[in-house]
């Protein structure tokens, strides 16, 4: 998918709402399907493993308390 997902580092304190609130990571969770996971959270910050299977929801951007996601498609910022 032409999704890129951008996790601000400085911004990000690791609480993993976004990781909750993926769909398609919980998918991945519940399916077992460890590779195609969107987010892992590690060492106190939200690392993104594979983009393959997002489509741009935007569920993680509202989830987000800091405001540190940022998913972009061709160039283009998804808006909040
Ligand atoms: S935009 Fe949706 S599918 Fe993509 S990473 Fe965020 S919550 Fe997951
Ligand atoms: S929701 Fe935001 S602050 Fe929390 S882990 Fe994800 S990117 Fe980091």
């Amino acid at each position: 998918m032409p999704y890129e997902i951008v996790i601000n580092e400085r911004l990000c304190h690791g609480c993993g709402d976004c990781y909750t609130a993926c769909p398609k990571t919980q998918l991945c969770l519940i399916n077992e399907d460890h590779e195609n996971l969107i987010f892992v959270v590690k060492k106190g910050k939200a690392h993104v493993v594979n983009s393959k299977l997002c489509d741009g929801c935007g569920m993680c951007i509202e989830a987000c308390p800091v405001q540190a996601i940022k998913i972009i498609i061709s160039a283009k910022e998804v808006p909040r």
